[in-house]
Formats: C-alpha cells, sequence, structure tokens
C-alpha cells in the first residue's frame, strides 16, 4: 500500500500545509481519508482526481477535515461523462452532514444542468455510517472502524486499512483509547494528528489551551505506539504549526513515550508505502 500525506495542516491556516486529507492506494484502489482544506489540489499533486476516488472515509465533521468535501462532491460530478456517484463512509451523522452540503450546492448544481445539455444528474453521494467493525471491503483490501476519543466531538472513528498483509491505520483526532489500541495492534504504519502540550501552554489564549485534552500529545502518541508494537509512527496535523528546522523536538517528545521504531514527521505530500 501506498500512503500519501495530502494535507498535514491544522484549522490554524499555513501556506505550505492544506487541511487533514490522506490518500491510501491499496490493489486496484484510490482510497481517500478526510477532506481538508485544499484536498483537490492536493489530490491533483499526487496524480489523482475525485473522479478516480473508489471510497472516501471520514473520521469525524470537524470543519478542519472535510471542508473541501463539497469541493470533492462538485468536482467529482462536473468533470465524469457519467453519473458516477460518490461513496462516503462516516460516523454517525454523516448523512446529515451530506445532505446539508447538497443542499447548499444547490444553486451551482442547477446552473451547470442548466448551461451543459450533457449533464443531466445531480451529484450523487451514497452514505454509508459507521462507529464499529468492518467499513468496507473490496479485492482483498479490507477497511476496519473503531471508536475514537476526541470528545466533546462525538462520534469519531479511526480506520485500519489491509492488503496483502500489510496494515495502515489513520487515526484522527483522538487522545489514547481502547478503540484506537484495537485497531493499532501489530500494525505496520500508524498516523497520529498531534499536538505539543509545551509549545500549546505558551500560546496566550484560553480558547488555544482548549485543544489539550482532546489530541495526542506527541509523547501520548509514542506511548500508544509502542504498546500496540507498531512498525511506523507517522506525525501529522502539527499543532502549533511546526517552525522548520523543530522536526527533531517533536520525535524526541515521541522517544520520551517510550517508541523506538521508525518515527516520520510529515509534511504535505509525504509518501509512506508498506
Ligand atoms: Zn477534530
Ligand atoms: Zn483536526
Amino acid at each position: 500500500m501506498k500512503l500519501t500525506l495530502l494535507g498535514t495542516g491544522s484549522p490554524i491556516p499555513s501556506p505550505d500545509r492544506a487541511g487533514s486529507a490522506n490518500l491510501i492506494e491499496a490493489g486496484p484502489h484510490r482510497l481517500l481519508v478526510d477532506c481538508g482544506r485544499g484536498v483537490v489540489m492536493r489530490l491533483a499533486a499526487a496524480g489523482a482526481l475525485p473522479g478516480m476516488l473508489s471510497h472516501v472515509f471520514l473520521t469525524h465533521l470537524h470543519s478542519d477535515h472535510v471542508t473541501d468535501f463539497n469541493d470533492l462532491i462538485t468536482t467529482r460530478w462536473a468533470m465524469s461523462p457519467v453519473d458516477n456517484p460518490l461513496t462516503v463512509t462516516g460516523p454517525p451523522g454523516t448523512q446529515r452532514f451530506t445532505d446539508r452540503t447538497l443542499a447548499m450546492l444547490e444553486d451551482d448544481i442547477g446552473y451547470r444542468i442548466a448551461h451543459h445539455d450533457d449533464l443531466n444528474w445531480q451529484p450523487g453521494v451514497n452514505v454509508d455510517e459507521v462507529h464499529d467493525g468492518v467499513a468496507w471491503e473490496r479485492d482483498g483490501v479490507r477497511v476496519v472502524a473503531a471508536p475514537t476519543d476526541h470528545r466533546p466531538v462525538d462520534p469519531t472513528v479511526g480506520y485500519r486499512f489491509e492488503h496483502e498483509g500489510s496494515s495502515i491505520v489513520l487515526a484522527g483526532d483522538t487522545i489514547p483509547c481502547e478503540g484506537l489500541d484495537r485497531l493499532l495492534a501489530n500494525a505496520d504504519v500508524y498516523v497520529q494528528t498531534v499536538i505539543r502540550p509545551d509549545l500549546v501552554a505558551m500560546v496566550p489564549s484560553a480558547r488555544f489551551q482548549d485543544i489539550h485534552d482532546y489530541h495526542s500529545s506527541c509523547e501520548q502518541a509514542g506511548a500508544t505506539a509502542s504498546k500496540a508494537g507498531v512498525g511506523t509512527l507517522v506525525l501529522t496535523h502539527q499543532v502549533p504549526t511546526p517552525m522548520p528546522g523543530t522536526e527533531q523536538e517533536w520525535i524526541d517528545q515521541v522517544r520520551a513515550g517510550g517508541f523506538t521504531g521508525e518515527v516520520v514527521f510529515a509534511h504535505d505530500l509525504t509518501v509512506v508505502e508498506v
């Protein structure tokens, strides 16, 4: 499998980091996990277009993970020569979110159908809501979901992708929890969104301090990875936005959690293969 970290940013705007999105290529399938800011641009940079995706998975409905869901729907629909519905799996609430997104797009959908004689169908989006268990299975690619803990954002899920004996876990935003431990057991790759509590604590904003209790620190990610026996830990969605040259500080904090395997400090379009 090939994992491309399409967007490694957080809600904090950055010129170099798009919002949360990840592409997994497994067998004949291209699978997208989350659709944050700039996802369609980063997909193009990775050699993919929305119409080439087999399926989309959402970890949760926080804006930084879904804000460009509408662009994905519109671009797939408007570029396709045939009706090519998008299929999406996400936590409970995903159907309602999709319905509202399509409602937001109604005017644009009307303009394009009125303008193009050969475009006479609405964008289709078929949603499957999951919380725990097998989420998707096709051509030897298996995806398992489990609940994570990002409260008060609830429900949230993480996903384990399996193909030909290899496994990649996309944890999403979560603190260490039982569901995450289950997904991670002996995984080859563990992708975790992380914060640096020492740097967050220095930001003089009460709202910023609220993020401490619902994200994994680097040290917690290291401890989780160590306990599960994973091979490679990938740090993404780093908060605060990392200063160039500070990567080793983040990795040192992972080591403080007891993890001795490989650590990848992700930037946009970083690739990990298993
Ligand atoms: Zn979140
Ligand atoms: Zn997030």
